[in-house]
């Protein structure tokens, strides 16, 4: 305990000493993060933090040290969550690298493979993207097209994928090919690393509906991968890919965990609805639904701590992980949903004087909330998973 409390202390006074003031700033989206990666181009205060953050491992605290990670314990770990969270800082780095592709690395990787990668990921060097669905491949993954045939030590790959995050902003790829057109389709898959610089490989965006374009069309023609960039077993790609998508429904279903969000709900509510003279929301059917929304909200809390707190203790997300993100994802849709109601007309806005930014926010977040759902396995196959893997109920 003696230990524990000096090492709060520790990162108390190192955090204050070293983080750059801007980034107690909370983030006011996505984009304003720190993905890491060749291509970006962040302001001197985020890359002075990704560099005082990834030289103590603490961009990804729990990873080994021997690969650049913190080593930190899952008690440590939670201290430094805990303090950083104290003085509202932002984390130091975000992405693919961290919270799915690295994760399996550790666990599946070949040891050349966690030693070119692991370290490059910690300090935020290189950003990575998913090449899972293809035009004809979502939901039935495994019936995916992109082939990859043997020429030596390279496989050739020519398809193509669709959706995929990010694509024109990543280093590499993390991507599913056919390797055997005879097997059954759970059998001829690999699961391979992909350099996005490699000749052959192609990325256009696509734009929609909430206005910006996060993901692509990406096309590969005769693209030469090594075949030491296969995860796991060749042949073998549908378990890494399985087991990969343990790691990214969690993640999924994290970021919907309660924010400390300037538009939190009761703040909007006392704005647009009024109050009833007692402090309380003027409107009851709003409150009611208010509570509700705040109540589920709580309980996934809880179970997302139970979960994170059993991953760090070694327990990688199984098919659990399909609950948390059915739940979180739906959850979300309703929170925007009654936060665009909460907000009337001006819940509506697009662009022009008439709206705030925040309102402008609001809208085109309600409108990506619809993406969730989707992103990761739809939530008619998580209650598939739920059903078969989970519950063991009959096909
Ligand atoms: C915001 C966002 C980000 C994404 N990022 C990536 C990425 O980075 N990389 C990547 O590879 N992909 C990405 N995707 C793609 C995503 O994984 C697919 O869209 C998803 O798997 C669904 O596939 P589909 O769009 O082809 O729909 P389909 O599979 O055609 O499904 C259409 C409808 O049929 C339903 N359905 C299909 N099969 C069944 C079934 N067996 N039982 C019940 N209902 C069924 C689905 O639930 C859905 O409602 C992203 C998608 C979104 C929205």
């Amino acid at each position: 305990m003696a230990d524990l409390e000096k090492f709060r202390a520790d990162t108390r006074a190192w955090l204050k000493e070293n983080a750059p003031p801007s980034m107690a700033q909370p983030l006011k989206s996505d984009d304003e993060a720190c993905w890491g990666g060749r291509k970006g181009n962040y302001p001197p205060d985020v890359m002075r933090w990704l560099k005082v953050m990834s030289e103590r491992g603490w961009t990804a605290p729990m990873w080994p040290k021997e690969y650049g990670g913190g080593g930190l314990s899952k008690q440590e770990a939670k201290i430094l969550h805990e303090e950083m969270a104290k003085l509202h800082l932002r984390p130091a780095l975000i992405g693919f690298g961290l919270s799915m592709i690295g994760p399996l690395l550790l666990q599946h990787g070949s040891e050349d493979l966690k030693r070119e990668h692991i370290p490059r990921i910690v300090r935020g060097e290189i950003r990575w993207c998913q090449g899972y669905s293809e035009p004809g491949s979502g939901s039935d993954l495994a019936s995916l097209q992109t082939k990859a045939v043997r020429d030596g030590d390279h496989f050739i790959l020519n398809g193509q994928k669709v959706w995929t995050s990010y694509a024109e902003k990543a280093d590499w790829m993390f991507v599913l090919v056919r390797t055997d057109f005879e097997a059954p389709k759970h059998k001829g898959i690999t699961f391979l690393l992909m350099d996005m610089e490699s000749p052959g490989v192609a990325v256009k965006p696509i734009k929609l509906i909430s206005g910006s374009s996060p993901f692509c069309e990406t096309f590969l023609t005769d693209v030469r991968v090594p075949v030491t960039n296969v995860v796991g077993q060749i042949n073998d790609g549908w378990s890494m890919a399985k087991a990969l998508l343990g790691h990214e429904r969690t993640m999924i279903a994290d970021a919907f965990k309660e924010r400390d969000d300037a538009m939190r709900l009761l703040n909007m509510a006392r704005r647009y609805v009024g109050e009833d003279g007692e402090g309380r929301v003027a409107d009851a059917v709003v409150r009611d639904r208010m509570t509700q929304v705040e109540m589920d909200q709580a309980c996934l809390d809880l179970t997302m701590a139970r979960i994170r707190d059993n991953a760090k203790a070694g327990h990688a997300p199984g098919a659990e992980s399909s609950i948390l993100k059915y739940y979180g994802t739906e959850l979300n849709q309703r929170r925007r949903e009654l936060m665009v109601q909460i907000a009337g007309p001006q819940g509506l806005g697009w662009e022009g004087p008439g709206f705030e930014p925040a309102e402008i926010k609001l809208t085109r977040d309600w409108l990506r909330s619809r993406g969730n759902t989707i992103e990761g396995g739809t939530s008619e196959i998580q209650l598939n998973v739920i059903a078969k893997r989970v519950l063991g109920l009959p096909d």
